[in-house]
């Protein structure tokens, strides 16, 4: 099998993470006789430096000719005082958006190896939590009509959330099938009690459950949603959102399982065409100093594996090497105990690739 993969490492610890993943996806391409080619464009603050825009049609189109994307993180002080369409994040929103990447998905997992990690009491904690965010990722308020007014009173400003039904029913379908593979649970997040436009989405979510009676459905507003995350995680499979929703309690999701550096996340569109890329930003404060934990990079691989190429063997295969790398103990800095031995990223990428070779 063959494929073409657009690697865009980006800024801050984008670099370190994204290298390591791609040592792990060099180590599956010769076990499973995948002939994979990789091409490295600039994203972000890097090609803003290079080419003074965040993202070039040239990378844009190279991009197209691909059959996944692969991405680092983008961002960072040298570049907070650009504005609009130069600041780092453009180049990532423009992707999505130019690709029609509407589906980001985010597994939030907490691996019995790191209970302890967890900042929720441990009879929470010890119920586990291992779910599934499904985000629409290019409607909403995000991309909406925005701008600023004088009224009588003085500046306002405005952000307009607005929804189709196509656009819910798409990413709602998502969520239903993703459930068949797993414990069968949709919770879909709105705020009908007050928004016309969650009132739709709830409609129009209701509709395309008709299409799967094998899932059961329920609806919670956003500000229980945000409680039930703490109280009882377990009871989440599926959690279906919005753009804005999905942003919010996917991180709240994220910091529960016990570190941001452990979480891939996937964004797709109508056909198998995916970008992939750890949750976490390009984390400047530990950039550069091999301190970041690659391991969300490394899940995001195996997550392109799975949905963009159908090699659930090969992802399942790169997983399993990671939870035994955490179940032997082995931490970078942000999961390690004060005083306890730390890894450092090409360390721990390392590790991971004798699990994967099968060696203790
Ligand atoms: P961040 O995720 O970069 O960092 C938050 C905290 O988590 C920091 O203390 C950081 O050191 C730590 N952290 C993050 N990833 C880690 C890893 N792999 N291993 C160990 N520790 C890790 O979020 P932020 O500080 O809010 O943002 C920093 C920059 O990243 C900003 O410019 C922001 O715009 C950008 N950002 C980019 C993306 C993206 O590219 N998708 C996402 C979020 C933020």
């Amino acid at each position: 099998m063959e494929f073409k993969i657009a690697v865009l490492p980006g800024d801050g610890i984008g670099p370190e993470v994204t290298s390591e993943a791609l040592k792990i996806l060099r180590v599956i391409e010769e076990i499973y006789g995948l002939s994979i080619k990789t091409i490295e464009l600039p994203i972000g603050g890097a090609s803003l430096d290079l080419y003074g825009s965040p993202l070039t049609d040239e990378a844009l189109s190279e991009i197209k000719t691909c059959d996944a994307s692969f991405l680092g993180a983008v961002g960072g002080e040298k570049w907070d005082s650009e504005t609009g369409g130069r600041r780092p994040e453009a180049g990532l929103l423009g992707l999505r958006k130019e690709l029609g990447l509407f589906a980001n998905i985010r597994p939030a997992k907490l691996y019995p190896a790191l209970m302890s990690a967890c900042p929720l009491r441990s009879d929470i904690a010890e119920k586990g939590i291992d779910m599934v965010v499904v985000r629409e990722l290019i409607g909403g308020m995000y991309f909406g009509e925005s701008g600023r007014i004088t009224t009588e009173t003085g500046e306002a400003a405005y952000d307009v959330e607005r929804y189709s039904r196509d656009e819910v029913a798409r990413i709602a379908k998502v969520a239903f099938e993703m459930a068949r593979s797993r414990r069968g649970r949709v919770t879909s997040v709105d705020k009908a009690n007050v928004l016309e436009s969650s009132r739709l989405w709830r409609e129009t979510v209701c509709d395309v459950s008709k299409e799967y009676p094998d899932i059961s459905l329920d609806h919670l507003y956003v500000d229980n949603a945000s409680m039930q995350l703490i109280k009882d995680p377990a009871r989440f499979d599926i959690v279906l959102a919005s753009n804005m929703f999905g942003d919010i309690l996917s991180d709240e999701a994220a910091m529960i399982t016990g570190s941001i550096g452990l979480l891939p996340s996937a964004s797709f569109g109508e056909d198998s065409f995916g970008l992939y890329e750890p949750v976490h930003g390009s984390a400047p404060d530990i950039a550069g100093k091999q301190l970041a934990n690659p391991l969300a990079a490394i899940l995001s691989v195996a997550l392109m594996l799975r949905i963009s190429f159908g090699l659930g063997e090969a992802a399942g295969h790169i997983e399993a090497a990671v939870e035994s790398c955490l179940d032997d103990g082995l931490r970078t800095a942000d999961l390690a105990a004060p005083g306890a031995m730390r890894l450092s990223t090409e360390e721990m990428g390392k590790a991971v690739i004798q699990k994967i070779k099968g060696k203790p």
